[in-house]
């Protein structure tokens, strides 16, 4: 498991530009557009820490756009990971999916139908508190609102202020 991580913040001495050489990838993909602070985030929500493949977490980039973002690199078949949650986390991401050294497709990310084990049903009285085993899983209840419900209790799932899942 190799993970660099870079902050493109750090103040150069003597004034001198220093570009980030995180290395091309040949097989892989590349999230961009990250809101700044969300790459750790989307690194253990996709289980990148438990995968041997190579990633860079490059944390505020300069992105003309949004003033600061992170990017991550991942250098692995995209097809071995479940990138739907991402849409969750951060509806501005964008997937480059590299062969060869080359960018052969971007997407953009949609929100998933389902989502299993990463939010956790809040109601006191849902069968998931009272059944530890159980999985926590939502279902894509408005599309249009983003609004996600309890699979077991129609409980909604309402994101708190600091942002964590
Ligand atoms: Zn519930």
């Amino acid at each position: 498991m190799k993970t660099a991580a870079f902050s493109a913040s750090a103040s150069g001495y003597r004034k001198e530009q220093y570009m980030l050489n995180v290395g091309k990838i040949e097989e892989g993909f590349v999230l961009d557009h990250i809101k700044a602070g969300n790459a750790m985030k989307i690194y253990h929500y996709l289980g990148l820490d438990k995968l041997d493949c190579t990633v860079a977490i490059i944390k505020n980039a300069r992105s003309n756009a949004m003033g600061k973002k992170d990017i991550l690199k991942v250098e692995c078949d995209i097809n071995t990971l479940n990138l739907d949650v991402l849409a969750f986390i951060d509806r501005s991401i964008t997937i480059n999916v590299i062969k060869s050294g080359q960018i052969v497709e971007k997407r953009k990310v949609s929100l998933p139908k389902e989502i299993r084990g990463i939010i956790r049903c809040q109601n006191p009285r849902c069968i998931t508190s009272v059944e530890p085993s159980l999985p926590h899983i939502f279902y894509l209840a408005d599309e249009k609102k983003e609004i996600y419900r309890c699979r077991y209790c129609d409980e909604r799932y309402e994101a708190n202020d600091s942002g964590e899942l």
